[in-house]
């Protein structure tokens, strides 16, 4: 049945001829059988926003008059309880072997054991996905209600050969509101601004939300960097949908600012070096196919510039990893219903819609012509993960150390559809010996493509772009790289890995990403108590949940022996005397609900170091944690910082707003955490009454935590919380450019770099990282260290750098490694990574009877960086132990 229609389809070819021999979108006649926005909503596609909830009831709108043409899949739910929902379109002899249709999908997908004959059957008998994705910043408007237009147009247009030859050849997805809770945060304060006239002002107040504004999700999150660390439910439930309907095409829409025109592929340099050249061609043909129908129909639009191809995190850039051709579109934003441009002309939402409905249709008439290319280029894909012999093969990881770490991530790849294989302890291979097991990654595999690029400690940017970035510093233009230049999966996980030059045969065996991690203990007596080792965020989390069931518990700033075991300083202890009757069996189902570890002590007598009884060991307290909030905040540090907090380790974080603190009880609380500054800034929003109470909240025997560039709040002039002193960029001059007057004193020139020390700013800052991940070494006398020993990869962006600190006004618990050593993973200004060396990572010290922690490059960053979790553990559980305050 499909066959035939695939035979009378096979007539068209994509071009610019045919584009302009059929009729527009905009002169289909409607089917009124299928409701559209005005008989559903009561106005036009386009005359006003379409709140998320209405978006998804209108998909099963749709779904109830044309049952044989749709199906709607719930695929997650928001944090704050909305639905997340794509509609299935495609023919009713489609929509009839549905299940058939993806089995063959997925076989393809493995083409592994495929032969040539069954391998052409399937291309030749299977639609092609088509995955059309909107409004996954919730700010972005304009293309959710293009994305209902989309569903609308292909059930209702009539006699329309687009249409009837996307039935023929695709099933098109539409996921019209990719982050619901961030479309209905913006739509709030939009209403909440209305009045009788909307204003095309930019500055009027519905174009200007309040913080956080309605890009993010509820933990505000940017979730179009989310897609590998799938922190979060909105990219879960994707993840999990792309991998169940291996769509060929994916594309994802976005608003830019109102000033500028449309953008779609090809994408701008850089490209992952795991993108492939099929790739590459179809962006091409793609991008030629709507630069036709914007011509046609009048549209600005620009191809290759801005919008990058490097970041896996990105939603064209994970499903391309998997062999789509996935892309980003940006449409100019109204941020409203009208936009007054710079150049004096009004953009409207309905134009908005208009263009991203027409780049989707245009989408999907290319597939649906191309059918049979994009299935070939997409099993080819899936095909030729495996590399030249001179590329590492696999990867080993290891459970020794962060065990919990290395458990989470094995599944997290696991759960993006590549293979893990669980290795036994005592194996060796690839030059290393895994003691207490580990596992397996081998790149030649379906998905070996995706692994490679996040496993890798990096991934190459192309030379002559980075030639051409170093071009544009030295004469003095901002470099064009989009986000951070290092992801690498082992690195931020700070899981021990090694690279195997060949895949080993190891007996492995397959990880399941649901599974629980395992509790693991021992068969020591526990007449005594338990001992907890401080070894990974794991050990963190089922002590904190211990504290928050009220087991008094202690732990100590040096390490200790019992017999042969040995645990290091931060480890805990729990006595069984004091503590309630059903220890064990709560250490048993804490540790269970965590993945942890712990150990029976028979007796409070240990062989080396200090006795629990020893003022050595401190008293451990149930944190009460709060944050700062609102404006002045960086939006995304705050949320991924109560994420990780609360979500990942099941610690509670109340939020207090910047401009209320100065009237807070923060005597409530022990810990403060302030996250990176944002809009507004610190100093501007807190005031001198919010910094007045903070630092008498330490004073008393707070700990006070600051995160990333809210150090320099708390090392300014008038907070004077720590000791710390930002540095100038060494190799710019100190002086003499800044002197006033009109006549300065001559000078001689004997080359372009003497020239280019004049032309820099005097006492200018270190250029600005985009984002690498570079060594850093713990001071092995620090509390804040602890769990350390080892070191651990931070993620370094933006330009600050602090110089040494006199060992008497702090500790310098972390320190960047020497030159050498420093890079762990991606690129890094020369100069940069040269002044960076050995620098202050993690300051602490104590102010009155409290303590002050600066974290210098924040540890909560997308919340990926769950190699440091446990430093933000460290601040927030062995802070208060710490603190001199009376209780
Ligand atoms: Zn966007």
């Amino acid at each position: 049945m499909f066959r035939a229609i695939l035979a009378a389809s096979a007539v068209l070819i994509s071009g610019a001829g045919e584009v302009l021999a059929q009729p527009s979108p905009f002169e289909a006649r409607y089917d009124p059988a299928i409701p559209d926005a005005r008989a559903t909503f009561g106005y036009a596609f386009g005359e006003e926003i379409t709140p998320p909830e209405d978006a998804i009831d209108y998909l099963y709108t749709l779904e109830a008059a044309a049952p044989d043409r749709v199906e709607v899949v719930e695929y997650a739910r928001s944090w704050e309880g909305r639905p997340l929902a794509y509609a299935v379109i495609a023919s009713p002899e489609v929509m009839a072997r549905l299940d058939d249709i993806r089995s063959g999908l997925a076989s393809l997908a493995d083409p592994r054991g495929l032969d040539a004959a069954s391998r052409q059957a399937l291309i030749a008998d299977l639609p092609a996905v088509v995955w059309l994705s909107y409004g996954v910043h919730g700010n972005e408007i304009s293309s959710t209600d293009a994305g209902l237009r989309t569903a609308y147009h292909l059930l209702a247009a009539q006699d329309d050969p687009t249409v009837e030859t996307i039935f023929a050849n695709t099933i098109v997805v539409v996921d019209p509101t990719q982050n619901p809770d961030g479309r209905n945060r913006f739509l709030q304060s939009f209403r909440a601004a209305r009045g009788l006239e909307f204003s095309g002002d930019r500055y009027t107040a519905e174009h200007d939300e309040p913080w956080p504004g309605g890009r993010y999700n509820h933990y505000l999150f940017d979730l179009n960097r989310d897609w590998f660390a799938r922190t979060q439910p909105e990219t879960r439930g994707r993840t999990d949908a792309i991998l169940e309907w291996r769509p060929v095409v994916v594309v994802d829409a976005h608003e830019m600012s109102g000033d500028s025109t449309y953008f779609f592929a090809p994408s701008a340099e850089p490209f992952n070096p795991e993108i492939v050249q099929s790739q590459r061609d179809a962006q091409g043909l793609i991008g030629r196919n709507h630069g036709t129908w914007f011509d046609r129909l009048g549209y600005a639009y620009f191809t290759r510039e801005v919008y990058d191809a490097f970041y896996p995190g990105y939603g064209d850039m994970w499903p391309t990893l998997q062999g789509a051709v996935a892309m980003t579109y940006e449409q100019a934003s109204a941020r409203g219903l009208a936009w007054r441009r710079r150049d004096g002309s009004t953009l409207t939402y309905a134009d908005g819609v208009n263009h991203h409905f027409v780049a989707s249709l245009s989408t999907a008439q290319v597939v649906a012509e191309n059918r049979e290319r994009f299935l070939n280029d997409f099993v080819n894909f899936r095909a030729s993960a495996s590399t030249s012999a001179d590329d590492p093969q696999a990867m080993l990881l290891s459970l020794s150390g962060n065990r919990w770490g290395a458990e989470r991530m094995a599944r997290n790849l696991a759960a993006q559809g590549i293979e893990v294989g669980r290795v036994e302890p005592g194996t060796s291979a690839c030059g290393t010996r895994l003691d207490d097991g580990g596992f397996l990654v081998r790149f030649d595999q379906p998905a070996g493509r995706l692994a490679r690029t996040l496993l890798e400690a990096t991934t190459d940017l192309p030379a002559d772009f980075m030639v051409e970035q170093e071009r544009r510093r030295a004469d003095g233009l901002g470099h064009e790289l989009y986000d951070v230049t290092a992801w690498s999966l082992p690195l931020m996980n700070n899981v021990d890995s090694a690279t195997c030059r060949r895949s080993p045969t190891l007996a492995t065996e397959a990880v399941d990403p649901e599974m629980p991690i395992e509790r693991v203990t021992t068969q020591h007596s526990a007449e005594w108590g338990y001992v907890i080792a401080w070894t990974d965020a794991g050990q963190a989390r089922f002590v904190a949940a211990l504290a928050h069931a009220g087991v008094a518990m202690r732990t100590t700033d040096l390490a200790f022996r019992i017999g042969d075991r040995n645990f290091p300083r931060g480890s805990v202890v729990v006595p069984r005397h004091g503590a309630p009757d059903d220890l064990d069996a709560l250490m048993n189902r804490l540790a269970a609900e965590s993945g942890a570890r712990f150990e029976g002590m028979a007796t409070s007598w240990v062989d080396e170091g200090p006795n629990p009884g020893s003022s050595n060991f401190l008293a451990l307290r149930a944190p009460r944690v709060a944050m700062l909030w609102d404006a002045g905040t960086d939006p995304t540090s705050a949320g991924a910082t109560r994420y990780v907090l609360e979500r990942r380790h099941d610690i509670p974080v109340s939020v207090i707003r910047t401009r209320s603190v100065g009237r807070a009880q923060l005597d409530n609380y022990d810990v403060l955490i302030v996250p990176e500054q944002g809009y507004g800034g610190l100093s501007g929003t807190l005031g001198s009454s919010g910094a007045r109470a903070i630092s008498e909240f330490v004073r008393e025997g707070g700990v006070l935590v600051g995160l990333g560039d809210a150090t320099r709040w708390l090392a300014s002039a008038d907070v004077g919380l720590i000791p710390a002193q930002r540095e100038r960029a060494a190799d710019t001059p100190r002086d003499g450019a800044a002197a006033s007057g009109q006549v300065v004193d001559g000078s001689v020139l004997a080359n372009e770099a003497e020239l280019r020390v004049l032309e820099a700013t005097a006492g200018s800052m270190p250029e600005s990282s985009p984002g690498a991940l570079v060594n850093v070494v713990a001071n092995p006398n620090a509390w804040m260290a602890s769990g350390y020993d080892g070191g651990a990869a931070a993620l370094v962006t933006g330009s600050d750098i602090y110089a040494p600190v006199a060992m008497d006004d702090a500790t310098t618990a972390l320190r960047f490694d020497e030159r050498d050593a420093l890079l762990a993973g991606g690129y890094l200004w020369e100069e940069y990574a040269d002044q960076l060396a050995l620098k202050p990572f993690v300051l602490s010290t104590s102010q009155g009877a409290g303590q002050v922690v600066a974290i210098t490059q924040s540890p909560t960053t997308r919340a990926y960086l769950e190699g440091l979790d446990l430093l933000l553990l460290n601040a927030i559980l062995l802070g208060p132990a710490h603190s001199r305050a009376l209780r």
